[in-house]
Order: C-alpha cells, then structure tokens, then sequence
C-alpha cells in the first residue's frame, strides 16, 4: 500500500488529506503538525462569551470549494453568511474620519471618497484601450495606469491592506489579483469586465434556479472556522498527529524520509510539504538547495490581532457593516477594524459588541513587537479617533502572526515556474499551501482538492509504477 504523510495541518494539509481519503479510502496516510492543535492561521475561541475569531473570518462566495467541502463534511446546515448590512457597509480611514466605500461603479462617482479628478480615473477607465505591459505589473502601477494615482492610492491600496496586508508598489498584479489582470485582457476594461460577468452570474443563476451568488458576501459557521477543522480533523483521527516538529526530509532507499525533531521518521512514497514556504525551503535544503532558496524568498507579513469587547452603550456611533481600512500608504497603527458582532450577529453577549484590529502588515512591522500594553493603547487611541470610544474594553485578547500572509511580490509566477521545474526533478514530493496560488481559504481548499486528484493520478492509481508526471507544485 502507498503511503503518504503531509506535513502542516492548516487548513491546506487537514483539505488535501480529506480529500485523498475520500479518493483513496484505504491509503495509509500520516498528518503531522508542529502545534499542539490543528488548524493553522484558523483559530477560534469562546471566551466571555464572545465567539474570537484570531485568524480568518470567513470565506467569500467566489468560489465554491470551502462550501463543497463544508458539504461533504456534513456541515451544510452550519454554514452561516454574514449580514447584509456587512456587505453593503465598508468604511475607509481617512484624514481621521470614516469615509462610506460605495458598492460599484455609479456609487463611486457619487461617493465623496474620491475628488472630481479620481471619478473622472473611473469613467475614462471604461473607454481607456486595455493594453497590459510585458512585463509582471505591481498592482500600484496597474491603478495608477489604469484609474490614475487618486484612485491607487485610495482604493487600490485599501484592496491591498483589506486583502494581503502587504505593499501595492511591491505585490504582483497577475499574482495576487489574476481576476482582475483577466479581466483587462479579456474585456479591454476592468470595470466593465466585472459589471459583465456579474450579469452572466446573475443570467446563469436565474436560468438554473438558483439564487445568483453575492460578490463580497462572507461565510463562516454557527462556532466559527473552527468547525470545518475540528470537523475534518475528526474524519482523519488515526491519521493526524500534533506536535510532531519535521525538520526534514530526504531521499530513503525508496521514497521519502521525514524526520522529526526528536528520533522518530516516517518513511513515504509521497510527501506534500504543505507548511510555510520558508519551513518547507529548510526542510528540503539538504535535497535541492536551489529550490530552497525559492521557496525562502516567498516573503511573509506579520500581523497583530487585538479582539476585543465593549458595552453598547460605550459605543456612541455605532454603525451596522465590516469595519474600516485605513490603506497603507496612511502608517496608521492600525490596518483595519472589523465589526465582528455586526458582521456575524451573535458573536457578543447581550448589549455587548465585539470588534477586532489588525495591526501591522507589511509597512509597519515594528507594530507586531510592540508589548501588549503599548498595542492595545495604541488601538485604542485609533478606536477613541475613529469610532469616539473613550473606555476601556471589558475584555481583550491579542495574538501576533509572525507569518501572518504570504506576499506575492513582483515575479512570483517566474518564481513558482522555477519551483515547478526544481520539484517535477523530485518524484513523490509536492508543495501545497498559501504560499502559491492564492491567499484565501477557499484558494487553500480548492488547491488541495486540485493536488489531491494530481496526487491519485501519479501515484495512487497504480501500486507498483509511480509517475514522476508533475507540472506545479
Ligand atoms: C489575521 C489573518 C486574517 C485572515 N483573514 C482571512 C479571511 O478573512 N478570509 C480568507 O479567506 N483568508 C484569510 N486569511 C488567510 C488564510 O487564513 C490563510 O491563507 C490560510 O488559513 C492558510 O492555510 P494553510 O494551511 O495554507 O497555512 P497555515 O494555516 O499557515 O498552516 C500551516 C501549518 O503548518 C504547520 N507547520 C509549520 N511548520 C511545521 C513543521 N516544521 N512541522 C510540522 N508542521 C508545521 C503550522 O503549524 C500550520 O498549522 C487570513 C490570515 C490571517 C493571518
């Protein structure tokens, strides 16, 4: 029998490992994770009564495959989206105030957030001749050509905070938004190859039945993400071991070795490193330096979660939506505030809200290593300037990500080329995880379910004649 061990149990190595059990029913398989619980960047807590979400806080409904997971868990009837009012209410930080983000293209141009100069970036837009440069555009260069600097600055930056945390002169337009790179190449317009394929959405929704799936919309569950972990980690006891640290892998008399930090190894036809890309770079330094110099260059955020809870009646302008971005370029200590009890009604006791910020990202770094004190001041400062909250919050609780997003700089796809050529050298090994394409929970879900069916295909159809057949990572 094919024995395969997946290092990681984010939500990454705990998807792909359902799945190759759900192709592959008897397939001898081994999950280790460094922590002491599974689930990676998705934690969830009770305490106080509130419902903490520290990593991610929900999945958008732009692609399926975290609820077709979600379904054949069991766990249809869990799912929760978020309000409505979530949805249609975002806020940017600006100049100290909070500024409205219009839903669309006409509320853009009746939006104070951008001057007369900004809205006339967004009609010229329409009619500008799409012509995307040879080379890997950074997505600050990509709004400046195509909407003018007002618009990068404001709304392409905030894209960028709200969204990877990260720098939009330095992060790859095609690499970390190909929708939008798609859409400029196939429609000639952003705008318009949006507002086109939302209609078709709408056209084919109506034509099946079905209720047109909703841009922006969130999805969580009734006690948060971490029932999709405790779900799937349930489906694979036996299979998943925690606080096993790999600290490498190399070649065996057939197939792989893993080593853990103590004595113990596991031997393997097929090994999927679906941990960091800087863990993975020195899992694999011994086997291929080269590629593991790739996998290190990946660059990764780090970010600050601080939740906390306040009474209703300490929160003078409360207003139903997500929260607020204060873009980059603005070195806030604060990235953003959301909502949390808005955006999920019930997460706060009775008469209580609760909020998170997330601090740091890539421009303000130093904000991580701040002590508790000093960043919960901090926040609090900007929560006293944007919300005009003066008290103290009844409860809080900080946790820092020192490897929060992966950051899709500039040449990330000639890098991922490299990768794929240096890993097709290496049959029996693959790379999974955010670290390559797509930073989202439903990018993690849909590539391990994509690297699950490359999987069964090169090695766990046939018993004795493994396929060395491997395009990506
Ligand atoms: C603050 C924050 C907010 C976010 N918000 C959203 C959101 O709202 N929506 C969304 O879609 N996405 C969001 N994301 C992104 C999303 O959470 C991640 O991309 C996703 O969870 C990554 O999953 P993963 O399995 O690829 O990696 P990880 O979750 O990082 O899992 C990797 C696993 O590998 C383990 N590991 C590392 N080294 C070793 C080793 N040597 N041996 C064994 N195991 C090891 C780690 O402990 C970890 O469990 C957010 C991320 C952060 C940090």
């Amino acid at each position: 029998m094919r024995r395969v061990v997946i290092v990681g149990a984010g939500i990454s190595g705990l998807a792909l490992a359902f799945h190759l059990k759900q192709r592959v029913p008897h397939l001898d398989l081994t999950l280790l994770e460094s922590d002491s619980r599974p689930g990676g960047k998705i934690w969830t807590e009770r305490e106080n009564g509130f419902l903490v979400e520290y990593g991610p806080n929900g999945f958008l409904e732009t692609k399926t495959a975290t609820k077709d997971l979600a379904h054949d868990l069991g766990l249809s009837s869990e799912l929760i989206s978020a309000s409505e009012a979530s949805r249609q209410n975002r806020y940017l930080f600006l100049n100290e105030r909070l500024h409205r983000l219009p839903n669309g293209p006409i509320g853009l141009l009746l939006s104070r957030c951008l001057s007369w100069r900004g809205k006339w970036g967004i009609i010229r837009e329409l009619i500008r001749p799409g012509r995307p440069p040879q080379h890997d555009e950074s997505v600050a260069e990509f709004f400046r050509r195509r909407f003018g600097s007002e618009v990068a600055d404001t709304l392409g930056d905030a894209l960028v905070t709200g969204i990877h945390g990260g720098d939009p002169e330095k992060l790859s337009l095609a690499s970390a938004f190909p929708r939008a790179a798609e859409m400029e190449a196939q429609h000639g317009s952003v705008i318009r190859g949006f507002l086109r394929s939302a209609a078709e959405r709408r056209r084919q929704a109506r034509a099946s039945g079905r209720e047109p799936a909703r841009a922006g919309r969130l999805w969580s569950f009734r006690h948060g993400l971490r029932q999709l972990i405790d779900a799937l980690a349930e489906r694979l006891t036996g299979a998943l071991i925690c606080g096993v640290r790999v600290t490498g892998v190399r070649r065996g008399r057939v197939g792989w070795i893993v080593q853990g930090e103590g004595q113990e190894s596991w031997s393997a036809d097929v090994v999927v490193l679906g941990c960091p890309a800087d863990e993975a770079a020195s899992m694999i330094a011994d086997v291929d330096p080269e590629l593991a110099e790739h996998l290190a260059g990946i660059a990764y955020n780090r970010i600050a979660v601080v939740a906390m809870g306040f009474p209703q009646s300490e929160v003078p302008r409360p207003r139903p939506g997500f929260g607020y971005i204060a873009p980059q370029r603005t070195r806030r200590d604060v990235l953003g505030i959301q909502w949390c009890s808005s955006i999920y009604p019930g997460r706060a006791p009775e008469k209580f809200v609760l909020w998170r910020a997330l601090c740091g990202g890539w421009n303000r770094p130093d904000v991580v290593d701040w002590d508790d004190d000093r960043l919960l001041q901090a926040v609090r400062e900007e929560i006293r300037i944007g919300m005009h909250v003066h008290s103290p919050p009844v409860f809080h609780r900080i946790i820092r990500w020192r490897r929060a997003i992966p950051q899709y700089h500039v040449g990330h796809r000639e890098r991922l080329a490299r990768i794929s050529q240096r890993v097709a050298q290496l049959p029996g090994l693959y790379l999974t995880g955010n670290a390559y394409r797509g930073v989202a929970l439903n990018d993690c879900t849909e590539q391990a379910n994509l690297l699950a069916a490359r999987i069964e295909n090169d090695f766990l159809t046939s018993p004795t004649s493994p396929s060395p057949r491997k395009e990506s990572p």
